[in-house]
C-alpha cells in the first residue's frame, strides 16, 4: 500500500512496441514502454485534473488527483466492504457447519449463495483498498488510448478514457 504523501507522482509508460513469440502452441507477449517519471502535488481537498506530458511523445494526458484526506476515505469505505464481505462469507461457514444445512433446503442453497457472492465482493474491494492512491491516469482526448500506461500500480493500467 502507498503512503499518501502530498507530493507524489506516477510513472508514465509510452508502449514502443508489441512482439509476440510463438511456438506451437506456446505463445509469450513482450511489451517494450519507454518510461517518464511524473512527479505531481495532490490538492489540499477535493480532486483535481493535473494536466501532464508524455516525455516519450509529447503527448498531453491528464491525472486526475485526489487529496490526502479523500483518498483516505474512499481505502476506508472499500476496507469495511472488504471487513463486512469477509463477516458474511464467515457467517455463511459458520451457519452452513454448525448447523446441519443441506443443499436441498432453501435456505442451505441461500447459505451457499451467500458465501460465494460475499467472497469475490471481500476479494474485490480488499484489492482496491490495497491499490487504492487516489491517482487516475486518463487520456486527454477523453478516447481510449492504448498506448499510455501507468507503471508504477500494482498491475500496469491503462490510461482511461
Ligand atoms: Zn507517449
Amino acid at each position: 500500500m502507498r503512503a499518501l504523501h502530498r507530493d507524489t507522482g506516477i510513472v508514465l509508460g509510452h508502449l514502443d512496441e508489441t512482439r509476440f513469440f510463438t511456438v506451437v502452441v506456446y505463445s509469450r507477449e513482450t511489451r517494450r514502454f519507454r518510461l517518464t517519471p511524473v512527479p505531481c502535488r495532490r490538492p489540499a481537498e477535493g480532486a483535481a485534473d493535473i494536466e501532464i506530458r508524455c516525455g516519450a511523445c509529447g503527448q498531453e494526458l491528464l491525472l486526475r488527483a485526489r487529496s490526502a484526506a479523500s483518498t483516505a476515505r474512499v481505502r476506508r469505505r472499500l476496507l469495511v466492504v472488504a471487513l463486512a464481505g469477509l463477516a458474511v462469507a464467515a457467517a455463511a461457514v459458520v451457519a452452513g457447519s454448525l448447523v446441519h444445512l443441506p443443499l436441498a433446503d432453501p435456505l442451505g442453497k441461500l447459505v451457499l449463495v451467500v458465501f460465494l457472492l460475499a467472497l469475490p465482493v471481500a476479494g474485490a474491494a480488499g484489492w482496491r483498498w490495497w491499490k487504492e492512491d487516489g491517482l487516475r491516469l486518463h487520456a486527454a482526448t477523453g478516447g481510449a488510448d492504448r498506448v499510455h500506461w501507468r507503471m508504477d500500480a500494482p498491475v500496469p493500467v491503462r490510461a482511461a478514457p
